[in-house]
């Protein structure tokens, strides 16, 4: 979708590390992690925010998060533990808005706002 990033990646003409790929969902890692393991996990379909699913992609999103669990184990955080994470709108802020998972651990996370 025009000048969409996370498009861009999906169609690879922007490079980026996948971790997984599937017809409906890809997950890379962030290029600017905040922990030892910081993915995201996107759906292929453009949907620019949470605010904007609709009842149409209640399935893909259930499904999304199938992936997230597949890569949170591939990964090596099943065990410890991980935090996800969709920031949405300006007081979460979103810089790309393209609907992302931030699948985010590997070490002891803190709650802060
Ligand atoms: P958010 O601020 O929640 O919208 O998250 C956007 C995320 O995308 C940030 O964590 C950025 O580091 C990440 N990001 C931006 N551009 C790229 C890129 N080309 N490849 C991988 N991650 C990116
Ligand atoms: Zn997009």
């Amino acid at each position: 979708m025009g000048d969409c990033i996370f498009c861009k990646i999906i169609d690879g003409e922007i490079p980026s590390k996948k971790v997984y790929e599937d017809d409906r969902v890809v997950a890379f890692h962030d290029i600017n992690p905040i922990a030892p393991v910081h993915v995201l996990v996107i759906p292929k379909k453009h949907i620019p925010s949470l605010l904007d699913l609709k009842e149409e992609d209640k399935e893909l999103v259930g499904y999304l998060h199938l992936v997230i669990q597949q890569v949170a184990k591939e990964m090596g955080v099943d065990r410890d533990g991980f935090r996800v994470v969709t920031n949405t709108g300006l007081h979460g802020q979103q810089t790309v808005f393209h609907l992302h998972y931030h699948l985010i651990g590997g070490r002891q996370l803190q709650w802060t706002m």
